[in-house]
């Protein structure tokens, strides 16, 4: 690929900025295998205080908290129920399999995004039968694909999990994404209220070089911690990578508006060229489709102008974020015009 100009393929490419340099340079660090890194714990007990949740564990990336999640809500032979495209189902190198010996049972998706809710009851096995692999957690994601799936959704999950006894957890890689669209009304502790354990990631719209953070029940959390460790996953003075995230937390959340903004106007503008069938996004993230070989035309010749983006089979994925401003937006939009005048 040509360098790029305009890089729209994923809002985990940012680069930390100068202020988020200055606060991991000035980090004060002990060894968090120990417990002493007062920057990790700030960055945990922070999370934790702003969900209402018991305690927080900070890790390298969504992929390790969601797998810690699922071996901690999950023991060998357990079951856990995901969407069909569950990022924690389809994108993480069955981690939950290989790892935890735990069989995910997945849901097909509605045109909405959401699972059934009599789909994911009518999955739940009966008790006490031993043909059965033994069901205890309902995973859900929420922002999924960009998109914001209501609270009244997570609630009828909330209420199914509630009354099977299974354990329910949110991944919220882009949970601040979903607050900052569901406006003023949404904080992330109302948001996530449902929830046994949230996983959060804050390399991606927050802007952050590296970093996830689970939150939840404490003997959730404590199994994770356990885990986290034979995974190979307790770091030491990590408090420099922390307070990255903290001064994401500080300074990166209201503005994941601007996100959305852009990505608004960029999907307009995409959606006047006829060929293009574009989903207008609720947060950061747009899909664009087109006939194969139009689309795959399209993407290669704006790589080949240094615009990134993700293409496969005709469908596109923009994302915008913290290192995109309206003047890439306006030169990638003039890059697509010149692909359509050119013909
Ligand atoms: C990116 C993402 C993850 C995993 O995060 P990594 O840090 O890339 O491992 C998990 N879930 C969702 C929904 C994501 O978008």
């Amino acid at each position: 690929m040509n360098s790029i100009r305009y890089d729209f393929r994923s809002d985990t490419v940012t680069r930390p900025s100068a202020g988020m340099r200055a606060a991991m340079a000035e980090a004060e660090v002990g060894d968090d295998v120990f417990g002493d890194d007062p920057t990790v714990n700030r960055l945990e007990q922070r999370m934790a205080a702003m969900l209402g949740k018991d305690a927080a564990i900070f890790v390298s990336s969504g992929t390790q908290s969601n797998l810690l999640a699922l071996m901690s809500h999950c023991g060998r032979g357990d079951e856990f129920i995901a969407g069909q495209k569950a990022h924690l189902y389809v994108n993480e190198a069955g981690g939950a399999a290989v790892l935890g010996s735990i069989q995910p049972q997945p849901i097909a998706h509605q045109s909405d995004g959401t699972m059934d809710p009599g789909d994911i009851e009518a999955a739940i096995k009966p008790v006490g039968d031993s043909h059965f692999a033994t069901t205890r957690l309902i995973a859900v994601e929420n922002t999924f694909g960009g998109k914001v799936l209501p609270m009244d959704y997570m609630a009828q999950v909330a209420d199914i999990a509630q009354r099977h006894g299974l354990g329910l957890h949110l991944d919220g890689a882009r949970a601040f994404n979903a607050c900052v669209a569901l406006g003023v009304d949404m904080d992330i502790r109302a948001f996530t209220a449902p929830f046994d354990s949230v996983s959060i990631c804050l390399s991606k719209g927050l802007g952050a070089p590296v970093g996830s953070v689970l939150i939840g029940r404490q003997d959730l959390i404590d199994t994770a911690r356990r885990h986290r460790k034979m995974l190979g996953g307790g770091m030491r003075q990590s408090g420099i990578l922390a307070a990255a995230g903290l001064y994401a937390l500080d300074h990166n959340i209201e503005r994941l508006a601007d996100d959305h903004r852009r990505a608004k106007r960029l999907a307009e503008g995409l959606a006047a060229h006829p060929a293009l069938s574009v989903t207008m996004p609720d947060t950061n993230i747009i899909f664009v489709d087109t006939e194969k070989q139009v689309g795959d035309r399209l993407t290669e010749f704006l790589q080949s102008r240094g615009v990134g983006l993700t293409g496969r089979y005709g469908q596109q994925r923009w994302v915008t974020h913290l290192d995109v401003d309206d003047e890439m937006v306006d030169g990638a939009l003039a890059e697509v015009a010149a692909f359509f005048r050119a013909g």
